[in-house]
Parts: structure tokens; sequence; C-alpha cells
């Protein structure tokens, strides 16, 4: 089935002549051949969305608001059906794109307080018979380039703020689960948002670098690997862009002596292994300090026994396949090296029973690992969980502090006073204290450290509403005989 762009409100078959396939991870069969835009058909797209911001920046806020409104009405009530299409694609569990939705509906909601959101500030008399006030104004055609792992949240994380603050928004989904994006489209547009404000285009390189390079697209909101993070900010900035670029992670729970190890292998394991670990917020390293070692791993590796891997649309899977045969083959891959560099394997997922079609594989936990082997330093981005001992508390700290990565982290501890200590010294973006995959909610706002962030705009609530506009900031007077006079003196405050 052909997966097409969506402009001006419509489907639009792709005229490049360049497709890829679309698959079923659960199956490993082709469900759909998605467009690859030509540079030609990025401008074209872009030069609808310009046409549609012209009008969309003066519609008054009350509209905005209401159309948000609609759409978060009519994402709430199709939500299984979205959810069906993600899995469909994407692989995950049905409940996990559910949550995935849920987790993305509340940007939306944020964003519909947009009213509130754009108040400026006021200063009466900064100057007599001067008033000074600031306004925050829409940049005109912003873009978004998406990753395959959340195919729903994390454009629901740039269109809802971007189209609220009055932009046309261009969405590049990720070209392995596209379909979600043209499904989010549909409801904008059932919730009267006008044609051309919000745009899909799908494709690869070509279509990302004709965004990068277009005259029209003032800023571009990206989340991905950091390879392409990065690339994308160098050249978007060099550009004259503005430019926010979220990128990969290796995320590190750090296990106390004192923690409960009960709740902390609860925490761990639905957090390294949820979403077949193909998560940016997976904890995929856990540091045991001094003595809880032992009891961690054996509490991790009991539950992992209990643990269904099947396809993500069946009762009773809890996780599903990996993205693509290639991924699946480099995660085991990665088993393979750690064991080698010697690493124990506690549990092999490439020994575990899964469906024999179909890009799965099993859960796999290894121990003693050291921070020279690849399996931690890499991201790996898959069923992996690696546990690292260290014998203190700033031994754990000084290994999270030296990663590359800085996305996000978790302690488990019950003493408030190493967690409060923890949380001033971790150099990472997002911290969870006994708590495993700490995303902000909507009204804070999402954002790595380091290799897992560049620009230094966070993603979503206040930031993001900064992102996706320009301060401007209004001096006037008016007319007033009692004031009036000839000065040539520079114009003072005071
Ligand atoms: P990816 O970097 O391969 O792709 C992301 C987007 O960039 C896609 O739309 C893709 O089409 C495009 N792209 C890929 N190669 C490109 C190139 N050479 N030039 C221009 N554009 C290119 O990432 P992915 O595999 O889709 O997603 C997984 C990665 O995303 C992981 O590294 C994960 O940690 C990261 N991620 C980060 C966050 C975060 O908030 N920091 C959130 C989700 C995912």
């Amino acid at each position: 089935m052909p997966i097409d762009h969506w402009i001006s409100g419509a489907r639009v078959p792709g005229a490049s002549g360049r497709t890829a396939p679309v698959h079923d991870p659960a199956t490993g069969r082709v469900t759909g051949e998605v467009a690859l835009a030509s540079v030609g058909e990025v401008d074209a797209a872009v030069k609808t969305a310009t046409a549609a911001a012209r009008d969309w920046r003066t519609s008054s806020l009350s509209r905005r608001a209401a159309v948000l409104f609609a759409f978060r009405e009519l994402l709430h009530a199709r939500t299984d059906e979205l959810a069906t299409i993600v899995t469909a694609e994407h692989g995950k569990v049905l409940s996990d794109a559910v949550g995935e939705i849920a987790r993305g509906l509340e940007n939306v909601e944020f964003a519909t307080g947009v009213p509130q959101l754009l108040k400026g500030g006021f200063s009466e008399q900064a100057a007599s018979g001067v008033d000074v006030y600031s306004i925050r104004q829409p940049l005109g055609v912003v873009a978004g380039i998406t990753p395959f792992n959340f195919p729903v949240m994390v454009p629901l994380w740039m269109c809802a703020n971007a189209i609220a603050c009055g932009n046309a928004f261009v969405l590049k989904p990720s070209e392995k689960d596209p379909s979600a994006s043209l499904f989010l489209a549909e409801l904008w547009k059932e919730a009267g948002l006008p044609d051309g404000v919000f745009t899909v285009v799908h494709g690869d390189k070509e279509a990302v670098d004709a965004l990068l390079d277009h005259e029209d697209v003032a800023a571009l909101s990206f989340v991905g690997s950091t390879p392409i993070a990065k690339y994308i900010y160098e050249r978007g900035t060099a550009n004259g862009k503005r430019v926010q670029a979220l990128g990969g992670a290796k995320n590190h729970a750090l296990v106390l002596p004192d923690a409960d190890v009960d709740m902390a292998a609860d925490a761990i394991v639905s957090a390294a292994y949820g979403a077949a670990g193909e998560r940016c917020m997976a904890l995929s390293v856990a540091v045991a300090v001094g003595g809880v070692g032992d009891e961690l791993v054996t509490a991790i590796s009991s539950r992992l026994p209990k643990l269904t891997v099947g396809p993500g649309a069946a009762e009773g899977t809890d996780m599903g396949p990996l993205i693509t045969r290639e991924h699946r083959d480099k995660v085991a891959g990665y088993v393979a090296a750690g064991a080698e560099a010697g690493a124990t394997v506690v549990v092999d997922g490439r020994e575990q029973e899964v469906p024999a079609d179909g890009f799965f594989l099993g859960m796999t936990l290894l121990d003693d690992v050291t921070p020279d082997m690849t399996v931690y330093r890499d991201e790996i981005f898959g069923p992996v969980l690696s546990v690292v001992r260290v014998d203190t508390y700033d031994e754990g700290l000084a290994l999270i502090n030296r990663n590359q990565y800085a996305n996000g982290t978790a302690i488990f501890t019950r003493d408030g006073g190493a967690a409060r200590r923890f949380q001033n010294e971790v150099e990472v973006g997002m911290v969870g204290i006994n708590v495993p995959i700490p995303v902000p909610v909507a009204y804070y706002s999402f954002g790595g450290w380091k290799d897992s962030l560049f620009g230094d705009t966070h993603m979503y609530g206040p930031e993001g509403i900064n992102f996706f506009t320009r301060g401007k900031v209004v001096t006037q007077r008016w007319p007033d005989p009692a004031t009036s006079s000839v000065d040539l003196g520079f114009p003072r405050t005071r």
C-alpha cells in the first residue's frame, strides 16, 4: 500500500519515483511503501505551509485554543485506532502504544493554554508617559524531524506548541513507521485546523537536507540518534536557523546498598526491556554500589522468565520485536561482543524462545560489565541490560558523569540525603529518584545534556513555547499635551 505525503490538507502521492518498504516487525512482511520526497516536493510542501502560516498567525488565540481542544477530543476518542497503527509498524505492545499516545496528549492539553502561555509583560510608566511591553510572535514555517521509536508522542511534543504559537508545522517522520503521522494529519483537519498548517513530507536524507537548506524554514526541531542530531544542528545553524536537536542516550540507574531491591528490580526491568529497549529514556546500565550487586542481579534475572516476548498486538505480550531485521542482528551482535569481552551472560536473549518470523530477540542481562566494553560504551537501543559493579557512591557518580551521553538517570535509595546529593552532583538533564523513566510532564521541558542535546532549548513545555516564538519588546508613548516638549537628549527611563 502506498503511504503518501500530506500537503494542503490532503494526501498527495509521491512523485519522486523513490519509495522505501515499511514492515510489520512482528511478521517481517512488507505492509507499505512510503514515498520519499525529492527536493522539489519538499519545496512545494514548504510553499503551501508558508502561505498557510501567513493566515494562521493572524488567527485569534481563542480560535487556536478551540482547534487544540477539538484535536485533543479526537485524539482521545480514537486512541485505540492510532495505537493499532503504531503497533503494526513499530512493533511495541498495544498498551505501550496507548501509553505513548497518552503522554503525547498531555502536550496537546498543555498547548490548549496558549492564551495564557503567550501572555507578555507590561510596564506602565517605564518613563514619564511611556509604557513598555513584551510580546512573543510565531516564526513562520517550522519543521520537525522525528525518530521511529515514538511515531506519535515525539511529533506531538513539537507540533502542538508550534501550531498553538501560530506557526505552520512541517513534519518529516521516520520512514520506518510513517503511517501514524497521516492519522494525526486527518485529526488536525477534522479539528478545524486550516489546510497547510500541518504538513507531512516523508523521506530520507534528501528530504531532511532540503528542509535544512530551505530558506523559508525558520526553525528545526529534531529527535533521533546523536550523529544525525549533531549533523542537523551544525547544518541547520550554519544556514541561520534556530535548531534544537535531541540525540541518543545511555541511561544509568545507580542502586545504593540501602535501596529497596525488589522495587528497584521491578523499575529497572520495566525501564530496560519496555518497548524492547527502544526508548531514549530506557535504563540500559544498572550501577550496583557496594554489596547490592548479587541481590540485584538475582532479583532482575528472576523476573525475566515471567515475561512474554511476542507480537505487540497479541494478548499477554510484554515485549514486542525490534524495528528491523538489521537492528535485531546488530543488538544480538552486541550480546556476543559483551560475552567475548568478559561480561557474565546471566540471561542470553539469543537463546530465548521467540516467534520464528519477525524481528524478535529475547531479553539479555549482562553482569560484570566494564566501561571499556562496547556494550557499555555504545547506545545499543535493544533489550540488553548491563550491570556494572562499583565499590562506592563516588565511583558510581564518576562513571555516570564520564559518559558522553546525559539524557536521563535514576537513583534507587531510601536515603533522602544521598538522593539530594545525587540530584545536585549528577551531570544529566533528567533525574529520577526511585523513578526509572523520568520523562518530565508536559508543563516542564524535556532534554538531556552533553551528546544527548545539541542546542540550548529543551523540548516542549515552557521551553517549547520559547523555541517556537521570538520575543519583541515595544516601547510606546501617546500624544499627551501635558508631557510633550522638544528634547534632543537620549531618552531616559528616569
Ligand atoms: P535516526 O537518527 O536514525 O533518525 C531520526 C530521523 O533522522 C529520521 O526521521 C530519519 O529519517 C532522519 N535521518 C536518518 N539518517 C539521516 C541522515 N543521514 N541525514 C538526515 N536525516 C537522517 O534515529 P532513529 O533510529 O529513528 O531513532 C532512534 C534514536 O533516536 C536513538 O538514538 C534514540 O536514543 C534517539 N531518541 C532520542 C530521544 C531524545 O529525546 N533524546 C527520543 C527518542 C529517540
